[in-house]
């Protein structure tokens, strides 16, 4: 009797707690399986293409880091399988969404790099984004070429509603017609993508963020962080942005920051990609974890 009223209590107690209640965990084994999962071969390698910078001063990428001058890369990646068959992380985005986050500041843009991003995604077999946000989707909803590249491009179901009720910025709002045209799929932890690649959802910095583990052919590993940190020392001292025009989703932030940290400091094998870390994209490119520029 005792055992069936504390096992009543526990049940009300979990019925109570709220969604938010449960931050982001991931099972590392459940990813690299899931990665695993998909017939076919590996991919061989992963470029990188820089298409513009923000000049944003250290403090705001690292909570109580110095107001020392920093580069924030905007990028896009190509992952590269033996059939020359591709599938790209981000899609980059037109000169008039960079403008919207220079926030009234001219920032470089590099017409010639993205000119390079959008040749990839017309010639990729597969797109896919880390989350909803303007200098990672607006590629795809903005191009001229958005009727054959929305078909190839998978947006989870989270990211889709926020491009069409709470869009970071107006040019990047998306109608039902649109949402139509893309590949829309829902899952709640891990999900398999094309081999060698899993999904994993990790809602901290918008709700549709997801992080994406990829396995080559010759074992070496990568998780997309995406925006979870703005630079590797997020990663390495655990510690959130400190950017007022940014609203996160704390206790899930704190958690996938905590994550990677673990993964960072247990799983050499495994390159950590911060989309906007110019120090780290630089390094990658010198150490051949990353190809400088698209095929
Ligand atoms: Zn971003």
């Amino acid at each position: 009797m005792r055992a069936s009223l504390l096992a009543v209590a526990l049940l009300s107690l979990v019925a109570a707690a709220p969604v938010s209640a449960q931050p982001f965990s991931a099972d590392l084994t459940a990813i690299r399986e899931a990665a695993k999962s998909m017939p076919g071969v590996l991919p061989m390698r992963i470029n990188v293409v820089k298409f513009a910078e923000s000049r944003r001063t250290k403090n705001f990428a690292i909570k109580g880091a110095p107001r020392e001058p920093s580069i924030q890369a905007r990028t896009a990646y190509q992952v590269v399988y033996p059939d020359s068959s591709t599938i790209m992380i981000d899609s980059g985005m037109d000169q008039q969404v960079h403008k919207f986050f220079g926030r009234g500041v001219e920032e470089p843009y590099f017409p010639e790099q993205e000119q390079k991003v959008e040749r990839a995604l017309a010639s990729a077999k597969a797109i896919v984004v880390t989350h909803e946000h303007g200098d990672h989707i607006a590629g795809v909803i903005r191009s001229p070429a958005f009727a054959t590249l929305a078909p190839k491009t998978t947006i989870t179901r989270t990211q889709a509603e926020t491009l069409m009720t709470a869009p970071q910025m107006p040019e990047i709002k998306f109608t039902q017609d649109q949402l139509q045209r893309f590949n829309v799929i829902d899952y709640q932890t891990v999900k398999p993508f094309a081999p060698g690649i899993a999904l994993i959802k990790s809602s901290g910095h918008t709700p549709g963020s997801q992080m994406i583990y990829l396995v080559l052919q010759s074992g070496k590993e990568y998780v997309f962080a995406g925006d979870v940190a703005w630079h590797m020392d997020g990663v390495r001292e655990v510690r959130g942005k400190d950017a007022p025009w940014i609203t996160e989703d704390e206790p899930n932030m704190a958690a996938e920051l905590s994550w990677l940290n673990g993964l960072m400091r247990n799983e050499p094998n495994i390159a950590i990609v911060i989309s906007h870390d110019e120090d780290q994209r630089l390094q990658y490119i010198r150490d051949r974890v990353l190809g400088d520029g698209f095929e």
